[in-house]
C-alpha cells in the first residue's frame, strides 16, 4: 500500500519513514509533485493535521496522513500546546520558541511535560486519526544535536537524555510519533 505524508518537514518525514517504512511505501509531496507551502491555521491538532492531510488528498486523490504536534506544559496550562510552532511571539524559528519556553519555565519546579501528536488519515473510507503521547520534563538548558524542535530540551521518563542527545532509533522506539503511527499501521493491517 502507498500513501503519500503530507509534510515540508524532512525531519518529520525520516522519522516517519524510520517507524512505518518497512511496511507502507510512503511518498512525500516532491514525488506527487507539490513544492508550495500547506495551510495550517486551526486551534486544535486534530483540525490541523485533518487540515493540512485534506489539502493534498483533495489534489491527488490518493491516500494521505498529515500529524500536527504540540509541546504541552500543564504547568504553564497547556502551553505552548497547539502553538508550539509559534509560541515565541514575535520571531517563530524553533531557536527563539525554545528560548521562550526555557525563559518562562526559569524558577518553576514543576517541569512536566508532554508532547501530543495526532495523525490525520484520509482514504477512500473516511478520515480516521491516530494519537500518541510521551510524558517528560523539560530540562533547564539545550542539550544535544539530533532530532528537530524542542528535543533538545525534553527528557522523556524513564531517560536522563534529551531526546536531541539519543540515537534516532531510540527516539523512535518511545516518542508520540511513534506511539500514534503504531496504532495506524495497525489499522491500516487491519484493512488488508
Ligand atoms: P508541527 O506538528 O510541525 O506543526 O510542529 C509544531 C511544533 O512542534 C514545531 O515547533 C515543531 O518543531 C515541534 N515538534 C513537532 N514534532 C516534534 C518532535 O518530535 N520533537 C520536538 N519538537 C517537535
Amino acid at each position: 500500500m502507498s500513501i503519500i505524508v503530507a509534510t515540508n518537514n524532512q525531519h518529520k518525514m525520516q522519522e516517519i519513514a524510520d517507524i512505518i517504512g518497512d511496511s507502507l511505501v510512503l511518498m512525500d509531496l516532491s514525488q506527487v509533485g507539490y513544492f508550495g507551502d500547506i495551510p495550517e491555521d486551526q486551534d486544535t491538532l486534530e483540525g490541523n493535521a485533518l487540515q493540512k492531510a485534506k489539502f493534498i488528498y483533495d489534489r491527488y486523490h490518493l491516500d494521505t496522513i498529515a500529524d500536527d504536534t504540540g509541546l504541552f506544559v500543564p504547568t504553564l496550562g497547556g502551553e505552548p500546546g497547539v502553538f508550539s510552532a509559534r509560541y515565541a511571539r514575535n520571531n517563530n524559528s524553533i531557536l527563539s520558541n525554545v528560548d521562550f519556553l526555557l525563559s518562562t519555565l526559569q524558577g518553576i519546579e514543576n517541569r512536566a511535560a508532554y508532547f501530543r501528536t495526532i495523525f490525520a488519515l484520509i482514504t477512500t473510507a473516511g478520515v480516521k486519526y491516530f494519537e500518541g503521547i510521551c510524558e517528560g520534563r523539560i530540562i533547564e538548558q539545550a542539550k544535544g544535536s539530533g532530532g528537530f524542535g524542542y528535543d533538545a530540551v525534553f527528557v522523556p521518563n524513564g531517560f536522563e537524555e534529551t531526546f536531541a542527545e539519543m540515537d534516532a532509533k531510540i527516539k523512535n522506539s518511545v516518542s508520540h510519533r511513534f506511539k500514534a503511527l503504531y496504532k495506524l499501521r495497525g489499522y491500516l493491517e487491519g484493512l488488508s
